[in-house]
């Protein structure tokens, strides 16, 4: 409900994305909190009104968890792996704390301490999905309640009775930042979805390419063993300009990236490399069935009723000899769609006949 802009699938994605974004102020925070839980003990001086060596080692007991966390942190990557040694540290320290009060004469303040380790939570559940937030946070009442067998506090009654609007406010506050991270989120991911995208017909526009290959070897980075470069012209397109009007090129444009789009794989691209030039990535097809499909599509664009006009297209095949620069590998398809052209249209010819 909350999230409903975000679909179920997408959800695992989003959370991690929020982890990665979060996950450096999550660590300041975990140390923060660390650190206010030893500058506690100023406050067991205060009561004690004198050196208090009973909670010195329960307060520095914290730095334990502390160190844990500290080597472990960089070198976790999912949000998922995050989850139990982020919330170690506010329960690490509500621990410490527990075990301080228990050598404190005066528990009067123990109140207190507890509702700041509200704030230690929200500040880790910052990184956190809001679902796996609640039962951790929940567990803070839980320590209470044990610990509460053997610290006998004097308010116990309030003290668990305060904490509920501070668990529920906490909850409220997570909430809006989910959200407004979520919004963050879809508007990064439209912007990062439209500036590789063709607004005409929907397919990628040639700006994919920095995506698919290094930009250091300019090699194709896609993960396939085999690879075939498709490079697909429409025949005369400036007659249809010319006859029609721009509107209806437009249109045919667009009905030959649908039935491009229509016969290939999610894993492969259809990609609109500029005019009425496309460029189709087929991934992972053995050499006859690449080719095929190249003969199908031609013949199919050119049968079935655009509602305009008939067309025809040619070809330039060539497969990836993995080695080629993106660049030196589309010019081989480019070669053989100009030997299509030169020699009759309407056809596909390998690169590897020329
Ligand atoms: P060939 O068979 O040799 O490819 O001939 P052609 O007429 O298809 O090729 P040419 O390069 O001479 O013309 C391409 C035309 O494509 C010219 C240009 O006006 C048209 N064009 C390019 N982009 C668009 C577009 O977005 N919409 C429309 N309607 N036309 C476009
Ligand atoms: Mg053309
Ligand atoms: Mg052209």
């Amino acid at each position: 409900m909350l999230y409903r802009k975000i679909k179920k699938e997408e959800l695992d994605n989003f959370y991690q994305a929020k982890f990665s974004y979060y996950r450096k102020v999550g660590g300041y925070c975990a140390i923060t909190i660390c650190v206010l839980e030893i500058l506690y003990f100023i406050t067991d001086c205060q009561l004690y009104g004198r050196f208090a060596s009973e909670t010195l080692i329960p307060r520095l007991s914290v730095l334990l968890p502390l160190a844990i966390f500290c080597v472990l942190a960089p070198r976790i990557k999912s949000y998922k792996q995050g989850v139990f040694l982020y919330y170690l540290i506010p329960h690490a320290a509500m621990w410490s704390t527990i075990w301080a009060i228990y050598h404190l004469e005066n528990r009067d303040f123990a109140r207190e301490g507890f509702i700041v380790m509200h704030f230690a939570f929200l500040a880790i559940g910052m990184a956190m999905p809001l679902i796996y937030h609640i039962p951790f946070h929940l567990l803070l009442l839980f320590n209470i309640y044990i610990s509460n067998c053997f610290n006998h506090y004097e308010h116990y009654d309030m003290m668990i009775t305060l904490a509920f609007p501070l668990v529920l406010g906490v909850f409220v506050m997570l909430t809006i930042i989910e959200n407004t991270y979520a919004d963050a989120y879809l508007t990064k991911q439209q912007l990062e979805t439209n500036s590789v995208s063709d607004r005409l017909t929907g397919i990628y526009n040639r700006f994919i390419m920095n995506e698919i290959t290094g930009s250091r070897s300019e090699k194709f980075k896609l993960r396939a063993n085999d690879l075939f470069i498709l490079m697909l012209d429409i025949d005369h397109f400036k007659d249809v300009n010319d006859n029609y009007g721009h509107e209806a090129g437009d249109e045919i444009l667009k009905f030959v990236a649908l039935q491009i789009k229509s016969q290939i794989y999610k894993t492969d691209y259809v990609i609109r490399w500029g005019g009425e030039e496309f460029i189709v990535l087929l991934v992972d097809y053995d050499d006859e069935t690449a080719f095929n499909l190249a003969e199908k599509l031609r013949n199919d664009i050119k049968t079935i009723d655009n509602e305009i006009c008939p067309i025809t297209i040619s070809i330039g095949f060539s497969k990836y000899n993995n080695v080629d620069t993106y660049k030196e590998a589309i010019d081989k398809s480019d070669q053989a769609l100009y030997y299509a052209k030169e020699h009759g249209r309407d056809q596909v010819i390998k690169y590897e006949d020329l």
